[in-house]
């Protein structure tokens, strides 16, 4: 998800992969990133999410009711399975300074205070520490988690303000301006 806090213009080993995770992952959206992203690239937040149905996908995110079902909310992919902000012609996020949250956090996780690379991470890369500012990654991830909670109790109002009726551009609009 071409990450991150990066030391003042390093190469990373992002300059040389093809975006392995902007294919590979369904990348969650917390209202906050649908607020951030529809804000700065004034876009209606349906124009990049995705909504699939909740049984079918694995994740703690507290589900959306649409249209009458359970639904989780993701960023849209192309039919080549790459996010839709991936560009193949540079091979790089159009919207790099704008990305989700779990774009900027991924591949590390946290122990308390201490960043470490996921386990079971699909990066390739060998992260070294001349990479990283570990400092702005406790952070994202710290407010990743915050986020993420706030996420929760937002999307169960909007469920019971709209009743599970909504479709899913109304049910983002509501989310959006919940937060
Ligand atoms: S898979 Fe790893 S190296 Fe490749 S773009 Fe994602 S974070 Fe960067
Ligand atoms: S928003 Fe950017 S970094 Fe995140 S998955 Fe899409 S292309 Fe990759």
């Amino acid at each position: 998800m071409i990450p991150l806090a990066l030391k003042g213009g390093l190469q990373t080993p992002c300059d040389s992969c093809n975006g392995k995770c902007c294919k590979h992952y369904a990348i969650t959206l917390s209202a906050h990133d649908l607020a951030r992203l529809s804000k700065t690239l004034n876009m209606h937040p349906r124009e990049f999410t995705r909504a699939i149905e909740a049984e079918k996908i694995n994740t703690k995110v507290f589900p959306a009711v649409i249209n009458g079902k359970y639904m989780q909310l993701f960023l849209a992919k192309k039919e080549n399975g790459y996010c839709t902000f991936f560009s193949e012609e540079t091979q790089k996020c159009r919207i790099h300074a704008h990305r989700p949250l779990a774009c900027r956090a991924y591949p590390f996780t946290r122990e308390k205070f201490v960043v470490k690379n996921r386990k079971n991470s699909i990066c390739p890369a060998k992260w070294r520490a001349k990479h990283v500012e570990r400092g702005k990654v406790l952070h994202d991830l710290v407010r990743l988690e915050e986020e993420l909670k706030m996420h929760d109790a937002a999307v169960m109002r909007v469920n019971i303000r709209t009743g599970g009726k909504a479709d899913l551009g109304r049910f983002l609009e509501e989310l959006v301006s919940s937060v």
